[in-house]
């Protein structure tokens, strides 16, 4: 833990997506750094795990930025997570919802969508089409990474007005409406299905549409090799640059002396000292246990303190192996007899199937998962209940979703075997993840989208980074935030911030 000499010291807390990137990019700004992790591998949320000798994939569902010549994928190529050989899933759609004995699938082949759906559903023609229309404006809508938008100038937003120029009319539409609202629009109740399955119906429509705009351009690919080795890729790019990581480190808090962070504190007591500080770590858990309250931005704090315009939302998983022909399109959304789970009862449910990658595949079987979301209130369900009560519901859970699913798929009687089952409780436990949360504040119509600067109002040489500094989340924020961080630190020493 000893300073270079002349190098001045970045102190990273998290190895997670954000952590690392931060790492690479100080690294290549002439920075020494060290990233402290609580757990014994890197990813955070980006990772997977083995059970029965399956591997469970727990986060890439698709990956903004995937596709050549964005700003986005240069910057997972710096930092080592993909490379112009970067294989993906060949994978046709973005996803498949059933109802009543029919199909809708939403094809990343835009045109051929918009045929099926008008087939399914002819008197919806005009709502399909003006659908179909929005989400090609929104391709427009991609991630800005060059640059914290903060330190943008006129030309800056002279550019992104001229490439994004029919996107403002997907805002004006959608903007503010909600899936559930938006859904309602459509008269067969397929399609109706359909808008609402893949993301909360309190999301706002346009993030949908964004979502499936990605998938529609090809920036939206899954890397094969799955989100551990996406992990592990950039976990080396960062200890080839220099870089230290310590695993099993967990940081209880963060030291200052008046306006200065001298360093952190670990739960052993060790005090490790740095010129830099960036947390990039979940700031429920920055704001209430690293830091004194004091210093969480207004904003983040009214967000916390209303958690029905900003909820949070994580879920109830659960994997099983089944055969490698079951094949009823990569992801499939089901009708159910309701389940209860924690505090919300669900009638929809979907099934992934994972065989498009090796991986995934052991002995002519494959691995498919279910996810039923779960928001604040659900996790206070999950919470409130003891550690036999715990097991026992989880294990009930287990037996229920296995029925739904060989209800809508008999073919998968006697061929489900149970690999793993994981709750909200999970996260939290893993990640110090604020109520489970798989992302950051969901964008509702009743909240404004929560951003950070990253600095901190009373601390000097503190910058956030994580997915947190801007909703809602997910890995191409947790990306770009590490850069962020670290092109902050270089303007205040009036240095280049072109990296
Ligand atoms: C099921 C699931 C599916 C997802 N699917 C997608 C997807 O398809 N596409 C997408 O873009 N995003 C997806 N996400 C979201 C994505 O995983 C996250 O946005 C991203 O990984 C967050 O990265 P992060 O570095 O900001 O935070 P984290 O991954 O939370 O990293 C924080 C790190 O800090 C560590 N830490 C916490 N407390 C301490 C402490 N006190 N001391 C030291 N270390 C500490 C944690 O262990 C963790 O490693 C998904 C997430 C989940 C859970």
């Amino acid at each position: 833990m000893e300073k270079e000499m002349g190098k001045k010291k970045i102190i990273i807390i998290g190895g997670g997506i954000a952590g690392m990137s931060a790492g690479i990019y100080a690294l290549k700004s002439g920075y020494e750094a060290e990233i402290y992790e609580k757990n014994a591998i890197p990813g955070g949320e980006c990772i997977g795990w083995n059970r029965k000798g399956y591997h469970i994939d727990n986060c890439i569902h698709w990956l903004t930025g995937t596709l050549k010549g964005t700003q986005l994928y240069d910057v997972w190529k710096t930092v080592g997570a993909l490379s112009d050989d970067t294989e993906y899933a060949d994978i046709d759609s973005f996803y498949t919802s059933t109802y009543n004995g029919q199909k809708a699938t939403l094809w990343n082949d835009l045109e051929r969508t918009e045929k099926e759906l008008i087939s399914i559903s002819p008197e919806d023609e005009a709502e399909i089409k003006n659908f179909i229309q929005n989400v090609k404006w929104s391709k427009q809508c991609l991630f800005p990474a060059d640059k914290p938008m903060d330190m943008w100038g006129i030309k800056d937003y002279i550019e992104m007005g001229m490439s994004m120029a029919d996107f403002p009319k997907v805002m004006k539409e959608f903007g503010k409406l909600s899936l559930e609202e938006y859904s309602k629009r459509f008269k067969s109740p397929l399609l109706q299905k359909l808008m609402c399955d893949y993301l909360p119906k309190t999301y706002c429509a346009y993030s949908f549409l964004v979502s499936y705009a990605t998938m529609a351009m090809g920036n939206g690919g899954i890397p094969i090799g799955a989100s551990l080795q996406m992990s592990l890729r950039m976990e080396k790019t960062y200890k080839d640059l220099g870089g230290k990581i310590f695993y099993n480190k967990s940081v209880s808090k963060i030291i200052l002396n008046k306006k200065i962070s001298t360093g952190i504190e670990l739960n052993d007591g060790t005090v490790v000292e740095g010129d830099y500080i960036i947390p990039a770590v979940d700031t429920h858990l920055l704001f209430n246990k690293l830091l004194p309250e004091k210093y969480m931005p207004k904003n983040v704090e009214e967000a916390y303190k209303n958690p029905s315009a900003y909820p949070a939302t994580s879920g109830f998983q659960v994997a099983f192996a089944v055969s490698e022909n079951f094949n009823e399109g990569e992801t499939i959304f089901i009708d159910i007899d309701p389940i209860k789970v924690g505090n919300s009862t669900f009638d929809r449910m979907y099934v992934k199937c994972y065989g498009y990658d090796k991986i995934f595949i052991k002995d002519g079987k494959q691995v498919i998962q279910t996810c039923i979301s779960q928001t604040d209130t659900d996790y206070n369900f999950w919470k409130s209940l003891s550690k036999e009560e715990y097991s026992a519901f989880k294990e009930e859970l287990i037996k229920t979703v296995e029925k739904r699913i060989i209800n809508a798929f008999p073919q998968l009687e006697g061929d489900m075997d149970f690999l793993d089952a994981w709750t909200p409780l999970t996260y939290e436990r893993y990640c110090n993840a604020y109520h489970g949360s798989y992302m950051s504040f969901v964008t509702t119509p009743f909240g404004k989208q929560i951003k950070m600067k990253g600095r901190l109002k009373g601390i000097k040489n503190l910058y956030v980074a994580g997915q947190w500094t801007s909703s809602p989340g997910g890995l191409p924020v947790a990306v770009a935030s590490g850069k962020f961080a670290i092109q902050r630190i270089l303007k205040s020493e009036k240095k280049s911030v072109n990296i």
